[in-house]
This record gives C-alpha cells, structure tokens and sequence, in this order.
C-alpha cells in the first residue's frame, strides 16, 4: 500500500497519487499514459490527469495495481460521487 505521506506534490490533485517510492519503471506510464506521465524535474511518474471516467478510473487502478513498489495510491474518499459508485460496482479497491 503506497503511503499518503510520501505523495508527491506534483500530482494533479485528486484521489489518485504516486509516492517518492517510485522507480521510475515506466510500467503505470505504458498502462495508461493519459493518467501517468514521468516529470523529468523529478524522475519520477506523476498523476498528470485524475480520471474522470470508469474507463479511465480502470486504466489508473491497473497502473495502480501494476506498480511493482506499490508506489501509486488511491484516496477513495476524494472521488466524485459518480465516480465512486462506479469504483464500488467494478470492485475497485479503495
Ligand atoms: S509503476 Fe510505480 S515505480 Fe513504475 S513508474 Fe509507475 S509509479 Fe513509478
């Protein structure tokens, strides 16, 4: 689980979020690259756009769940309404 404490401030705002523990493996960026794109400031992945979709809320859970340092997290609490029920219904883990 990737910890709030460490999100980085150069994600959009919003329920998605990655932590100085990234990498830089470049795999939440091949999964879906309108959410995820690497800031060259810092060398990490960023969130560059929260999803606002259950198509995009998708892509951001399999890069979420595809980070192999755990280093994307998700706040459940800071989705649309919309969004969350969609979360809910596609069993997407909060
Ligand atoms: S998958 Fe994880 S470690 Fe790899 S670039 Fe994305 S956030 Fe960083």
């Amino acid at each position: 689980m990737a910890n709030p404490e460490s999100r980085l401030p150069e994600n959009v705002p919003g329920a998605f979020y990655v932590t100085s523990e990234c990498i830089d493996c470049d795999i939440c960026r091949q999964v879906a690259p309108s959410i995820y794109q690497r800031n060259a400031d810092i060398g990490y992945s960023v969130i560059v756009r929260q999803p606002e979709t259950e198509a995009e809320l998708r892509l951001a859970d399999e890069g979420l769940e595809g980070c192999p340092v755990e280093a994307i997290g998700m706040d459940a609490t800071a989705l649309s309404p919309a969004l969350s029920r969609r979360a809910d219904s596609a069993q997407i883990p909060a």
